[in-house]
């Protein structure tokens, strides 16, 4: 379902004539024992926002979070956006399996979880029915797309079966990898968007520390060697000249 395409419009919460303010999906799922009395979804239930704000308008004032375990956050939810750009952020993926040692991403969104190519093929495929022309995929760890357990079942599909697939959608003139860890950009990728006439030469890819010392502590999956390796095979494969 489009991200900003609620069923029904989501009725603004008041309080005592004032707006609630409503804490962020991973903020309230990762403090949900101390949201200081304000009202929030967890990474499960902002799905259903519409009806919890429905609820707090109804309801005694009285601050409610509505947060599982992040170990039960299990499914995923595809969304994207529409308006009246050519260009939308179409989500494929969502949560991470690393632990990064900074980082509280997993503890806010959940194990890596994914949408099945087919279902990511129908998104595009209604995009394109609705004048879009480029599409931003987006995850939390793109490159894990269809890995993992999912439900308890084992996903099997892979990143670069999504984007071989994607670039065979009529209608879709472009498309972009908003994010991609190193180690997950493996060297079919690069070759494959240099070929594309349809994926743009564009790559993000955080590097978070050129000394493996810390990038070993910050328990990143990759040396700095690994990461200028990408680096080069970008430039010569897409003809990047050296100073760009
Ligand atoms: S890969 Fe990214 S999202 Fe996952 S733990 Fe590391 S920094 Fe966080």
């Amino acid at each position: 379902m489009p991200a900003d395409r609620a069923p029904h419009p989501a009725p603004r919460p008041r309080q005592h004539g004032s707006h609630h303010r409503l804490l962020r999906p991973a903020q309230t799922q990762r403090d949900r024992r101390d949201t200081r009395g304000r009202p929030g979804t967890g990474a499960a239930e902002k799905f259903n926002i519409a009806d919890h704000i429905r609820e707090l308008t109804k309801g005694d004032g009285g601050a409610k979070v509505c947060s599982c375990d992040i170990e039960d956050v299990n499914t995923f939810h595809s969304s994207y956006s529409i308006n009246d750009r050519t260009r939308t952020f179409l989500k494929v993926q969502d949560g991470c399996d690393y632990t990064c040692s900074f980082c509280t991403i997993p503890m806010a969104r959940g194990i890596s979880r994914s949408d099945s190519i087919e279902g990511v093929l129908q998104n595009a495929r209604e995009l394109a029915a609705n004048g879009v022309k480029e599409i931003v995929l987006t995850g939390v760890n793109l490159g894990d797309f269809g890995k993992g357990f999912e439900g308890g079942k084992r996903r099997e599909e892979s990143f670069f079966d999504l984007i071989r697939q994607l670039d065979a959608i009529e209608g879709i003139e472009r498309y972009r990898i908003s994010s991609i860890e190193p180690n997950l950009l493996t060297d079919e990728i690069i070759d494959f968007v240099a070929a594309s006439k349809k994926f743009m030469p564009h790559f993000h890819i955080p590097l978070q520390g050129g000394s493996n010392d810390i990038l070993a502590l910050m328990r990143r999956r990759y040396r700095r060697e690994l990461y200028a390796d990408k680096v080069a095979r970008i430039r010569k494969r897409c003809r990047i000249a050296p100073s760009a």
